[in-house]
């Protein structure tokens, strides 16, 4: 076909490769602070902020237990002297020390709820704020965080974010709940001692030094063995993460055995990790009193503030460009300019001054064989990856160029490997304007194109229907439709099908290839009209069935990038690409 104006669509096909996740990775980076001395400053150093943000219910806590140290304070003489004062004809008097002893017992008790209640609220509202900075790190990391042999395992994140955050509250909250009162005991014991014998208290002063010693040496310990409970802990997380979403693939090999065996080794090191951390755990406060347990709480916390933390302290994926720009009207051309690349930095070079020229709106095939790097250019037209070195185009514009948001913005992904979340079918094709509102025209219109229509509509909800977990009550085939409908909706300048019919049944390939003729047909308009602006007219009124009325509703479309490598599409396509050892 001619391509006479650079407004027609081009048309990829590629597979995405997930990237398993491993389980081991995870301890790997964790345990490498165990075994060195880290000062208790440092370690409630990443904490500070947040403590900070909840002075208010601190304070009212530490008042509180003032407040209850010092009723205490009153109770302890007031019942030495009860019996001194229990004179049968001294009604009067002893009914007043009871009212007295009953206020304090009172102000005690409501002294130390309240204590308990504010502290909690701090440490809480500290645990909520962390979780909340902690993944939106995460959600900012780049891809290699999460792939290839160095990647965390999704369950470690998980874990972190969950269970250890918690144990952070609990760290918080004890340190919080033990540092003012036992300061405060401390200092009532010395001082108490002092006026009664100063010589010997001063004696019993050399004892600290050794104490200090005791408790600094246990809470290393303690450091360590929670580190391994934690790392235990977290590979069980990853393990479930991993193999639950898989179950159908255990079944099918007959694997449970197999993998109980698995599961049951991962949590005897847990029990094992665990037990450790519980016995030390409770041997020392049978050395230490109160100030220590303060220490070792801190230091039995540390890992968990470590790992959770870790998470936040990564440079975020995208470097902020203060000359980026938007992109806006988008023609769609796509230049792949003398690039090279590779995963890690010591990794085999997977593209080799790779050079790919698509011109705007044109239909090209991309083809070659398994792991050639089709997948790998994908990602970086998408800003997942960065090239060692050469440039990638869109519109003459190096996309180092553009704001991330908007690169991604106008380029829509069909993958090998479809992507559905828990939630219902509208959500599922609206995915892009959850936020802003999902257009449920524009969602009817899309599942239509894409052959979705009849299969949604049989569901008992129709459009409402939760699909359930990774959109289990769909078949392959169905889930395809579902992710072009996506496509449809999102209605991308440049859109790429990654192997997006490769795994069909015979009916449901049919299908799909009919939505995707129709995705490209109404876009090939476009180029064979050479008229932008008749061009944008189209596609500003476009016309569809409604029961029996024709309806026209506007849709935005600019180019599309549509990448193809079934036969049937390569024919639909102006150029084919071959792709061989990045090349
Ligand atoms: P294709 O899509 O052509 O099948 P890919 O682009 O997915 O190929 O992969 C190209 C090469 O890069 C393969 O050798 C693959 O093993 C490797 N690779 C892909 N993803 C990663 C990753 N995240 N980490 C390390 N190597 C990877
Ligand atoms: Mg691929």
């Amino acid at each position: 076909r001619q391509v006479t104006k650079p407004i027609t669509n081009i048309i990829f096909n590629f597979s995405i490769s997930t990237s398993a996740l491993t389980v081991k990775s995870s301890s790997t980076r964790a345990a490498a602070n165990s075994g060195k001395f880290i000062s208790p400053f440092t370690s409630i150093a990443p904490l500070k902020p947040y403590l900070l943000s909840e002075w208010k219910p601190i304070l009212c806590g530490w008042l509180c237990s003032v407040l209850s140290v010092y009723s205490l304070s009153k109770i302890i003489p007031k019942v030495g002297k009860f019996s001194s004062l229990v004179n049968p004809l001294d009604v009067v008097r002893l009914r007043a020390e009871c009212l007295v002893l009953g206020g304090l017992f009172f102000v005690r008790l409501v002294g130390n709820y309240l204590q308990q209640a504010f502290l909690w609220e701090a440490a809480l509202n500290c645990v909520y704020k962390m979780r909340i900075c902690v993944f939106h790190k995460v959600l900012q990391r780049d891809l290699g965080f999460f792939e290839g042999e160095k990647g965390i395992a999704a369950g470690d994140v998980a874990y972190r974010i969950t269970a250890e955050a918690s144990d952070v509250a609990d760290t918080v909250y004890s340190l919080l709940n033990t540092i003012v009162p036992s300061s405060l005991q401390l200092s009532a014991m010395a001082v108490q001692m002092l006026v009664i014998n100063p010589v010997l208290s001063l004696l019993s002063a050399l004892v600290i030094p050794l104490m200090g010693f005791v408790i600094g040496y246990l809470g290393e310990k303690l450091r360590d063995v929670s580190n391994k409970a934690h790392l235990a802990a977290a590979s069980l997380s990853s393990y479930l993460n991993e193999i639950l979403p898989s179950i159908l693939f255990v079944k099918a090999n007959n694997a449970e055995s197999c993998e109980r065996k698995k599961f049951q080794s991962l949590a005897f090191a847990d029990l094992s990790a665990t037990m450790g951390k519980k016995k030390l755990k409770s041997f020392i406060p049978q050395l230490v009193q109160d100030a220590g347990k303060a220490y070792n709480e801190l230091k039995q916390g540390e890992p968990a503030i470590q790992r959770l933390f870790s998470l936040k302290t990564f440079e975020p994926e995208e470097i902020v460009n203060p000359d980026a720009v938007d992109l806006d009207c988008v023609a769609g051309e796509v230049k792949y300019s003398n690039v090279s690349f590779r995963y890690g930095d010591n990794g085999p070079l997977v593209l080799k001054n790779t050079d790919l020229h698509i011109k705007s709106g044109e239909i090209v095939a991309l083809c070659g064989p398994s792991g050639g790097g089709k997948t790998t250019l994908v990602k970086l037209l998408l800003r997942l990856y960065d090239p060692l070195q050469g440039s990638i185009l869109i519109d003459g514009l190096d996309i180092r160029g553009i704001r991330i948001k908007s690169l991604r913005r106008n380029i829509g992904l069909v993958s090998q490997d479809t992507t559905l979340f828990s939630g219902s079918v509208a959500e599922n094709i609206g995915y892009r304007d959850r936020m802003a509102g999902i257009d449920m025209e524009r969602v009817k219109l899309a599942a239509r194109n894409a052959s979705a229509e009849e299969f949604i509509e049989a569901l008992p909800l129709s459009y409402e229907t939760n699909v359930g977990p990774r959109g289990s009550i769909f078949s392959g085939g169905q889930k395809q439709r579902i992710a072009i409908a996506r496509a449809l909706y999102q209605d991308p300048s440049i859109l790429i099908l990654d192997e997006a019919t490769s795994a069909l049944d015979s009916k449901s390939e049919l299908l799909v290839r009919q939505a995707l003729q129709h995705l490209m047909q109404n876009r090939t308009v476009l180029s064979v009209n050479h008229d932008v602006a008749y061009g944008m007219e189209i596609y500003t009124n476009l016309t569809y069935q409604k029961g029996s009325t024709k309806k026209q509703m506007p849709i935005l479309v600019k180019r599309v990038l549509v990448i193809a490598h079934r036969l049937e599409t390569v024919l639909m396509a102006e150029r084919v690409f071959l792709l061989e050892d990045g090349n």
